[in-house]
């Protein structure tokens, strides 16, 4: 099939890739020119596991193909996928302008039957919006589809070939046909097609990522709880995880979830619910616990030097909002790091992919290591904020040798509490005991 995927981000970027790499022949439109020009010229503006390889192979393949254009993006392709941003915007509601602005351009330029299919993650009633503005311009039968992205950054293209399930809203039997003839090399008896109408498509989005918010929400409670009262949140984790109504899965405590998607539909479900009178009680919550959570490494740390972190270097392992991304946005990482500028403190940091995105955000405001040794030489402490897996077994000794003190304040719980004290650490992690030197 010619498709269109409007939106060459994380979700545009790979949609457009995967679907070249079963054969379709894709064309991927931006409106940022930098960005197209970078793909032209063969480069993946970002990181993802895989991604470059498939990349590569289907530009050389002609399947996959950029520009700015959109008349002429779309002039072939029956399927044109939405792939655009929705912030959030200052009230907390998802921003709609990006969806809304090429729907207006959509309705102008076609010129013959179109599945307009959303990937964005969009508020109830969007599919609504979207058909209204094109419908003001264009005299040519088209339909809108809501097909929800449920990828995960840092697994992205595994998760666009090997979904879960693929969820499809549309009231249209041709739009349903043809996505039907579209999705069929990902599916199985396992990986099903779930159709349903617009509204329950676009809720779903929602549902399962406030869901899944709430559920890492509950768990930074429970470790909360065992700090207080001298409970290993891992025992619990494991006894709770392996009921299989409850299941082993996004019960692992941390400093708080961040990231692109889950901040920002939690404030919008709120505000969605707000709007027809709902008072979704438990996200409200989930918001407020979460903001404080992202920021708990911090009281520790003045705790143990009694509220006085003048003259202190404190070296940051870990920047991205979750290992194997380069993406910063709502960062825990970044939360720690302002409230440690607001106190003067040194700091030096690393990451294996996210460095240049901190950079932009904070300049030389902090220091960054090639590796994660050299940013712990004279450090004061360590700090965790992102549990990459080349952070999981360091070389305890020569981490030893580098800083100042043999202390480590881990936000993501990477190590065995007995294997800090074996090696001679002051050790404070989450929901567990702290180990003291
Ligand atoms: P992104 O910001 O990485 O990419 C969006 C792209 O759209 C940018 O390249 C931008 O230049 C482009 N764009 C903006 N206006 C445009 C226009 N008028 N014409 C063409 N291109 C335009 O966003 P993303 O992370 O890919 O997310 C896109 C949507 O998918 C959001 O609604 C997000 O919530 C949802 N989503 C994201 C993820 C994720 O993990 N990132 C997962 C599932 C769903």
């Amino acid at each position: 099939m010619n498709l269109t995927v409007i939106g060459t981000g994380y979700v545009g970027l790979v949609t457009g890739t995967c679907l070249a790499d079963m054969g379709n022949n894709v064309i991927c439109v931006d409106i940022n020119k930098e960005k197209v020009e970078q793909l032209k010229q063969g480069k993946v503006p970002i990181y993802e596991p895989n991604l470059e390889e498939l990349f590569h192979k289907n530009i050389e393949g002609k399947r996959l193909h950029f520009t700015t254009d959109l008349k002429s993006a779309i002039k072939d392709s029956t399927v044109i996928f939405l792939a655009l941003p929705t912030p959030q915007d200052e009230d907390g509601s998802a921003d709609l302008s990006y969806v809304e602005a090429v729907s207006n351009d959509l309705g102008e330029i076609i010129d013959d039957y179109k599945i307009i299919i959303n990937k964005s993650t969009v508020p109830v009633g969007t599919s609504d919006i979207v058909k209204n503005i094109i419908s003001k311009k264009a005299n040519f039968e088209f339909d809108v589809v809501s097909n929800p992205e449920f990828l995960r950054e840092g697994f992205a293209v595994k998760d666009f070939m090997e979904p879960q399930r693929i969820i499809i809203g549309t009231s249209s039997i041709k739009a349903k046909e043809i996505l039907a003839r579209l999705y069929k090399p990902f599916i199985d008896v396992k990986r099903p097609i779930i159709f349903m109408d617009e509204r329950s498509s676009e809720l779903t989005k929602y549902a399962a990522n406030t869901f899944l918010a709430t559920k890492i929400t509950f768990m930074n409670e429970i470790a909360n709880l065992c700090e207080i009262i001298g409970a290993d949140v891992d025992r619990v984790r494991m006894g709770m995880g392996s009921d299989n109504r409850i299941g082993n899965r996004f019960l692992y405590p941390g400093i708080g979830y961040g990231g692109s998607c889950f901040p920002k539909d939690v404030n919008a479900l709120v505000k969605s619910s707000d709007e027809v009178n709902y008072d979704f009680k438990i996200l409200k919550s989930v918001l407020e616990i979460n903001k404080k959570q992202k920021k708990s490494l911090v009281p520790k740390v003045l705790k143990h030097y009694n509220n006085d972190l003048s003259n202190m270097r404190i070296a940051i392992w870990g920047l991205a909002f979750k290992p194997n991304t380069d993406d910063v946005r709502e960062a825990p990482a970044t939360d720690v790091i302002n409230e440690l500028l607001l106190r003067d403190v040194k700091i030096c940091a690393y990451d294996p992919e996210a460095m240049p995105n901190i950079k932009k955000i904070y300049g030389d405001k902090i220091e960054f290591g090639e590796n994660s040794y050299d940013i712990l030489k004279d450090a004061d402490c360590l700090l965790i904020c992102t549990e990459w897996s080349e952070f999981v077994s360091p070389n305890f000794k020569k981490v030893k040798s580098l800083m100042k003190e043999p202390i480590i304040f881990d936000g993501r719980n990477l190590f065995e509490l007995d294997t800090m004290r074996k090696n001679g650490f002051y050790y404070e992690s989450v929901g567990r005991k702290i180990v003291s030197l």
